[in-house]
């Protein structure tokens, strides 16, 4: 096809039209090799990103950072006062931190931007005369779209069919209300944002169903004509790094007083300025935890990659955080809790039960013992078959359903007694239809068949049976309705722990358009079909690792109270004898008393999505962190209130997706509580990082205060601390952010939010070892000095003294409060890494002539570096002791 002419008026010509001008087919959809043709002209559905900040500006904005503000001030000054090496070398320090920072931080924006990229957007098209579902990137122009409820629509499409659609177009027009849409013809000069026969891109479905042509694809839609499209940078701090920017801004404030105390100090006592104010510059320099910012981005961005790998995707960073500290889990049941993989069991029609037999969604198996199906049982199964959209393909004998596996189930078992959807269709043609919704419960189609026109209706069984008058018997005629019969009938199954759907009907309903007054009385009930949808294999494992780690998981779900409690027995959740609050039930509860209710219950059930905000907040006031899932487009705002919204990968819509944190790729619960493991693995990692640097600043703070104080030279210069900083951040501190979860974390309560990052204990270890930092540097320099040796030389000591007890402390650090030895030494290989690492640069250090005189170092002897290995040992069973009596304690 070559390209087509650019038409601006496709709102202003009819349907059928539109689609011949693109020739395409309504009914159909494109052929498969016509698909090929097209994108080889038009290209993929996407729009091509506005580049966000340019490097150059990242880069500048690295420079922007108070602690650098900080060194490029004292690498000014040192200039000026002629120290040419330290100024060098404060300003390549800048600048390799610079670059480091760039790095890093454009590599956790690209992995995070690409795993929500990951969470593709889907699309139903009609191809080849058949239903797919496909990435939306693939679609061409004149494809034929399918719309339903929470779809984001993927291209611009000319509406030919709609049904209670609406969306919301606010991304295209800024107007957030929803517009009804409609396949009619519209004047030309319609204006854009009223244009409600077209669909266009990146605007979202709310509600109904309808179906559309592609009229533009890619760059040539609407929104990316406009390109509002602006490449979204994700955000990369969270309350834990906000936080600790915080603090390191009062810890910059905190040691710019203290510096310039050092500095009236020494000149107090009569040291020179130059001297003192590079005793200022050094304490400056030292106390800064510079690597902290970098490490913590870092650190989560590993959770997050570690949690992609388990099938959880996180799309806003704060939620690996909060994840950790979950109380509640809030499941739905089908297909998170369930595989979500229906097979009908059984069918009550006419007042008999009949068994069905096979597995999975294949055709092969009978009714009862595979008699001739009439009668009731007969129209039961009609009605499931035409009260349905989704479509079943085999491909190899593998059997599959395109579209909900509830309907799915509903053409397997029709199949099973003889009645193929296909053909039924062809002599039943759908006139209309109520599409489902959750909080309607049930859904609706008028059909036209031998001349008359039935209405048939299937959904739950509160919704359906109240409204009808009579029921059809075995043989298929209608008599008065024994109501009490048939829901003792649907008790029975749920008990059975089956989904129970009902279905009724209304001959010579109304002439031809169906709305919810059509439905409202006056219903002949047919039946009920009852189908099994197994827990996952692993949802039980989950759940009690859950309960062990002090987290409620409660199921909120719209299905019937005995069926959900029957699941949530056989996962835990519900305990025998405990009972389910249902939707009606809970709308009654004002919110002080729904408070209460939400401690005890566990099992929520035919809650409409509506009641899920209710639910969230009532937990959220008894002081709970709240994981919620959902799927719909209703279950938005309650994915947007709770702490972490969690939305369905799979069945889920792309509304849903859009409002949640996270998205689990394959729907099963399992893999949230393995995102919650994660995600207190990740926090005990950043407070790892957090505990192992602080003592080296503030060691290095206490040295050149005692120095100054005690009259004495500095022990180590700006420039050595600078390197220890660095050197030790990036080899060794930043090696903990690789370190295994423990084993022990999922026996542990949660954290409760709003403790402080560092309890009582790990500010007493903190200062615990920025106390023998300081003993063991300083007092080895003295002794160094005491015995003659030079300057260089026992600065050099003092320098490795640091190195040498910070890597050794960083196996204390390996675990806040076990033995190194208790997590597996060998658990981390990362660390060791980073040890010989570091062991080769401080060789290169204290070796290496061009560095000895960068840096003011010397070589040393074998006397030394056993006294500075004494030390480093020491401290390590120093700590080793505390952290033992601690844990006895
Ligand atoms: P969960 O909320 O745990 O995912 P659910 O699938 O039962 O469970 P909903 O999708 O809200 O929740 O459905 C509510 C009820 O509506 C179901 O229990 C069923 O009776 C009925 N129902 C579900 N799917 C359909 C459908 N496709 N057509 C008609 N009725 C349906």
């Amino acid at each position: 096809m070559s390209e087509p002419p650019e038409h601006n008026d496709w709102h202003h010509i009819a349907a059928d039209e539109a689609a011949s001008r693109l020739a395409a087919c309504c009914d159909d959809g494109l052929a498969e090799g016509e698909v090929l043709a097209r994108r080889a002209v038009h290209g993929e559905n996407r729009i091509t990103a506005r580049p966000g900040k340019g490097p150059v500006l990242r880069f500048a904005l690295q420079f922007v950072q108070p602690l650098v503000v900080v060194l490029l001030l004292a690498g000014v000054v040192t200039a000026f006062l002629g120290e040419w090496v330290d100024s060098g070398v404060i300003f390549g320090v800048t600048l390799v931190n610079a670059v480091i920072g760039f790095i890093q931080e454009g590599r956790a924006e690209n992995a995070l931007a690409a795993l929500a990229r990951s969470v593709s957007s889907e699309v139903t098209v009609l191809r080849g005369g058949g239903k797919q579902r496909l990435p939306s990137t693939e679609l061409v122009p004149g494809d034929v779209v399918l719309l339903a409820a929470g779809d984001k629509v993927p291209a611009d499409l000319r509406l030919f069919r709609a049904k209670e659609l609406q969306a919301i177009e606010s991304a295209l027009t800024g107007e957030s209300t929803a517009v009804a849409k409609h396949g009619d013809v519209l004047p030309k000069e319609t204006v854009l944002a009223e244009r409600s026969n077209m669909a266009y891109a990146g605007t979202v479905m709310i509600t109904g169903r309808g179906a559309g042509v592609v009229v533009a694809t890619g760059d040539r839609t609407e929104t990316g004509r406009i390109s509002r499209l602006i490449a979204e940078a994700p955000d990369l701090t969270t309350p834990l790094t906000r936080k600790m920017a915080v603090f390191s801004n009062w810890l910059l404030i905190a040691i710019g007083l203290l510096a310039v105390l050092t500095f009236a100090v020494g000149m107090w006592r009569g040291s020179s300025a130059f001297e003192m104010f590079m005793a200022a510059v050094a304490l400056a320099v030292g106390a800064i935890p510079e690597g902290l910012p970098a490490a913590m981005t870092i650190t989560l961005a590993i959770g997050v990659s570690r949690m992609a790998r388990k099938r959880a995707i996180i799309r806003k960073l704060p939620a690996v955080e909060t994840l950790g500290s979950t109380t509640v889990i809030c499941s739905d049941k089908t297909g998170t809790l369930t595989e979500n993989q229906m097979t009908v069991r059984e069918l009550y029609a006419g007042g008999v039960q009949l068994a069905v037999s096979g597995s999975g969604y294949s055709p092969d198996g009978q009714l009862g013992s595979g008699e001739q199906i009439a009668g009731a049982a007969r129209e039961c199964l009609l009605a499931g078959v035409l009260c349905n959209d989704a479509g079943l393909t085999s491909d190899n004998g593998r059997w599959e359903v395109v579209g909900d596996p509830t309907e799915g189930a509903l053409l397997v078992v029709a199949r099973k007694a003889g009645l193929d959807e296909r053909s039924v269709l062809k002599t039943c043609p759908r006139l209309d239809e109520i599409p489902f919704d959750s909080a309607r419960q049930y859904m609706a189609t008028l059909h036209q068949i031998e001349g008359r026109q039935v209405v048939y209706f299937k959904g739950a069984l509160e919704q359906l049976l109240p409204r009808s008058v009579r029921m059809l018997d075995a043989d298929g005629q209608t008599v008065p309705l024994r109501q009490d019969e048939v829901a003792s009938a649907a008790r029975e199954m749920a008990g059975e722990g089956l989904r129970v759907l009902a279905m009724a009907r209304l001959v010579g309903g109304p002439a031809a358009v169906l709305d919810q007054s059509s439905a409202d009385a006056g219903l002949e009930f047919i039946g009920l079909v009852g189908m099994i949808d197994p827990p996952r294999p692993q949802a039980l494992a989950a759940v009690n690792t859950c309960h062990a780690a002090g987290i409620a998981v409660k199921m909120i779900t719209g299905d019937h109270a005995v069926t959900a409690l029957s699941i949530a027995r056989q996962l835990a959740i519900a305990q025998a004898g405990e009972s389910a609050l249902t939707g009606a039930e809970l709308a009654v509860l004002d919110d002080q008393r729904l408070c209460e209710v939400v401690r005890t219950v566990n099992v929520f059930a035919r809650v409409e999505p509506e009641q899920k905000l209710r639910l969230v907040r009532a937990l959220q006031t008894n002081g709970e962190v709240v994981a919620m899932t959902g799927d719909g487009v209703n279950d938005a705002p309650a994915l947007k209130q709770a702490d972490i919204g969690i939305a369905m990968g799979m069945a889920g819509t792309e509304v849903a997706k859009d409002a949640a944190d996270m998205v689990l790729t394959d729907d099963d619960f399992a893999a949230i509580e393995a995102a919650v493991e994660e995600g207190r693995g990740v926090y005990d990692n950043l407070v790892k990082f957090i505990t192992w640097t602080l003592p080296t600043n503030f060691g290095e703070g206490l040295v050149i205060l005692a120095a100054v104080v005690a009259g004495v030279t500095l022990p180590i210069t700006p420039l050595q601390i600078l390197w220890i900083n660095m050197t030790t951040a990036v080899f060794l501190g930043l090696m903990l952010a690789f370190e295994p979860i423990e084993a022990n974390v999922m026996q542990r309560k949660p954290r409760q939010p709003g403790t402080p990052i560092l309890d009582r204990a790990l500010v007493w270890r903190i200062v615990l070892v920025s106390l023998l930092l300081l003993a063991g540097s300083f007092g080895l320099f003295l002794r160094e000095i005491a015995l003659g040796q030079p300057l260089a030389e026992a600065r050099t000591v003092a320098l490795n003294v640091f190195v040498v007890v910070e890597a050794m402390y960083l196996f204390n650090c390996r675990s806040l409060t076990r033995s190194a030895l208790h997590v597996g030494l060998f658990a981390n290989p990362a660390v060791w890494y980073g040890v010989v690492m570091m062991a080769v640069l401080q060789a290169l250090l204290t070796y290496l002539p061009l560095l000895n005189r960068l840096f003011a170092t010397a070589p040393i002897g074998v006397r030394q570096w056993l006294e500075i290995f004494a030390v480093g040992v020491l401290a390590y069973l120093i700590v080793g002791i505390e952290k033992r009596l601690r844990e006895h304690r």
